[in-house]
């Protein structure tokens, strides 16, 4: 008697262990990783490169009345495969798509949204950002290392709506809360905070394990936001490049800024040759695996016109 009701305690653990790993299953099977109920998105991808949108992160949130997607990554082959990742999660309506700012890992797949009937919203200044450069963004995808193959069928499309300091999407059961986080990253980058689930998308207001792009911007108010970011208190933050983070990180971004341009501007006054002051900055930099080409790319900031 003992023995069989151990027998089908076992079997019971046997039975639910096997659907647990079904559900982990699940998840690894859309490419989206589950950071809260109703909150997945594409985090840490490693080996960043142009045809994985240099691992820039992207995410959806599914409410009652339908799925609200945050950034679109660098191409439509690229939002295609995201679209499928969504359809393996939800079969609910996209209703709009947010750009958390205007740079092309984060907005070139628009146009796969917007044919299946989603509305794109950006902040005011990155929706003017998009439509002054986007042309250029696209003819020069080559220049970004991206290929033929990778752009094809790329189209862009600019955001319809926009704001300039909050908007609220109301999904029946949860709210996603658009906070400008402007003069930052780029002119208007925002912040995307689901209050019901206390998880934050910051875009690239936040690098984790990346070097951050800083070749423009404004790294004053970069800092300001990112103090505005972690008043905010998230459970769980979405950076626009790297693993799912926390207030740390945003301590750990702001001194790599504070570092990088109090360094930057004292080498540039000893020397402009670009070469000099990535090795200098290499010595001082905290060891971030990816992305290391933007190093070189924020020192022309401090070359420009030397
Ligand atoms: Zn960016």
């Amino acid at each position: 008697m003992l023995y069989s009701s151990r027998m089908r305690a076992q079997a019971l653990v046997a039975s639910l262990l096997m659907l647990f790993l079904i559900a982990l299953h699940a998840s690894a099977d859309s490419g989206l990783t589950k950071i809260a109920d109703n909150v997945y998105a594409y985090v840490d991808i490693k080996k960043a490169s142009p045809a994985n949108s240099f691992g820039a992160n992207a995410g959806i949130v599914v409410g009652r009345d339908g799925v609200v997607v945050i950034d679109t990554l660098i191409s439509v082959k690229e939002a295609q495969r995201f679209i499928k990742d969504i359809r393996k999660i939800t079969d609910k309506p996209i209703r709009c798509v947010i750009n958390t700012h205007y740079h092309l890992d984060h907005v070139l797949g628009n146009a796969a949204f917007v044919r299946t009937g989603a509305v794109v919203i950006s902040h005011a200044e990155d929706q003017k950002n998009f439509r002054a450069k986007g042309e250029s963004i696209l003819k020069n995808a080559r220049k970004y290392g991206l290929t033929e193959a990778d752009m094809e069928g790329t189209v862009l499309a600019y955001p319809q709506i926009s704001f300039t300091d909050r908007m609220e999407i109301d999904l029946g059961d949860l709210r996603v809360q658009l906070i400008s986080a402007k003069n930052s990253h780029t002119g208007g980058s925002l912040f995307v905070f689901v209050p019901e689930r206390n998880v934050v998308f910051a875009g690239d207001v936040l690098f984790t394990g990346y070097h951050p792009y800083m070749a423009e911007g404004d790294l004053a108010g970069w800092t300001v936001a990112l103090d505005a970011l972690a008043q905010l208190k998230a459970a769980a933050i979405v950076p626009g490049h790297g693993p799912v983070s926390s207030n740390k990180d945003i301590t750990d971004m702001k001194e790599y800024i504070v570092l990088f341009d109090g360094e930057a501007r004292r080498l540039s006054a000893l020397s402009n040759d670009p070469e000099f002051l990535y090795a200098e900055l290499k010595k001082v930099l905290p060891n971030r695996p990816e992305s290391d080409f933007l190093i070189r790319a924020n020192i022309q900031r401090y070359c420009k016109g030397k």
